[in-house]
């Protein structure tokens, strides 16, 4: 029977031991918890994805990362080698461990993420999440707030599906939080694979946990873009796609960096006297730190040939839109395209939608 929320089946997320058969083959997805990754395990990745699959690395519009193309059989040698690089902590976790943080949010957030991923990990009953599940940390900024997590701090307060509460609290709060969903889901008889899905649902899981909706508005940042600032450099990854030599680029610059949900990665801490070569370096290997660039800030789902539903080979057409196009606006509204109707990795909030249809390209402010 089909549930209220149009929910009959669990959801499909692909996981890194749960692949996705696509048309190219097996495709992984690698949580990474705020995005954090180490220069040593993006070594890994580089290496697994340039030995079992397609050699480029996808991020995704969570700030993970993903391995396509996979050998039948290779989901099991990726595992083993994701398990022993500490990629995989939580076999029975690791689609739940979606975690998006604010990407300069500094020490500070990154201890709320490795308390909440490991709060998460250690609840047998969280298991349980639908893979769409997400928890976001904001640093207070308004950046990452937006993008509509279930359950999310802003500062310290609790976010119920972007809706501010009156509780307050930390990494042990947002584990409450994921409970009071999984209960309310059940009191609803629900297979709902996000909060707003549930009746009512923000007010009634705020109520499980005694608290109420404030209805205030909070600050709203946009991404964060391509640049160089006292936090580090930024750079913009074109169409979200990091080929190996791109990944060495990254791993030969910092010990660790921070994949953001809009498709850039931050190196952070450079050095102001050290940011000159970075950003050359970095964009020796085609990873741009300029705002301006037509990089930035456009997207695509993966298209033909490696999707069976696509239309288009929308890589191949966003490349030549970008290579026609001029300067970009710093700040001006993301561009994603995308081969059908399912619109994979659209970016949250307002962004013009380049939608292949047997007609050709239909655009739309989204
Ligand atoms: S939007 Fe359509 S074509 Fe693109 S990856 Fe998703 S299912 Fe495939």
């Amino acid at each position: 029977m089909q549930a209220a929320n149009g929910r009959d089946a669990p959801d499909r997320c692909p996981g890194a031991v749960q692949v996705h058969e696509a048309a190219d083959g097996g495709l992984a997805r690698v949580r990474l918890p705020g995005g954090r990754l180490t220069a040593a395990r993006l070594e890994v990745l580089r290496a697994a994805a340039a030995e079992l699959g397609d050699p480029a690395l996808e991020l995704t519009s969570r700030g993970n990362v993903q391995v396509r193309a996979l050998r039948p059989g290779a989901e099991h040698e990726l595992a083993a080698r994701l398990t022993d690089a500490g990629l995989l902590p939580s076999a029975s976790h690791e689609r739940v461990r979606n975690i998006i943080a604010s990407p300069l949010g500094g020490p500070a957030v990154q201890r709320l993420v490795e308390a909440f991923d490991a709060g998460l990990c250690a609840t047998p009953e969280l298991a349980g999440l639908p893979g769409r599940f997400l928890a976001t940390i904001d640093d207070g900024r308004g950046d990452v707030t937006p993008l509509l997590g279930d359950v999310g701090l802003h500062g310290s307060r609790l976010v119920l599906a972007g809706a501010p509460t009156s509780a307050s609290g930390g990494a042990e709060l947002l584990v409450r939080a994921a409970l009071a969903f999984l209960a309310e889901r059940a009191a609803q008889g629900s297979r709902a694979w996000r909060l707003a899905e549930l009746a009512d649902g923000p007010a009634r899981v705020a109520a499980r946990l005694r608290a109420v909706l404030t209805g205030e508005d909070l600050p709203a940042t946009g991404p964060v873009e391509p640049g160089v600032s006292a936090h580090g450099v930024v750079v913009a990854v074109p169409l979200g796609l990091l080929a190996g030599a791109q990944s060495a680029a990254l791993a030969g610059a910092a010990k660790e960096m921070i994949v953001t949900p809009w498709r850039t990665v931050v190196v952070p801490a450079v050095p102001m006297e050290e940011a000159d070569s970075t950003v050359a370096g970095l964009a020796a290997a085609g990873l741009t730190a300029d705002p301006a660039s037509p990089w930035a800030g456009v997207t695509a789902c993966a298209g033909r040939p490696g999707c069976a539903k696509a239309l288009a080979d929308v890589r191949a057409d966003a490349r030549a839109a970008v290579a026609a196009a001029g300067a970009r606006e710093p700040g001006a509204v993301p561009v994603h395209w995308v081969g059908c109707e399912r619109r994979c990795g659209a970016p949250r909030g307002r962004h013009v939608e380049m939608l292949a249809t047997p007609a050709g390209y239909r655009s739309a402010v989204v």
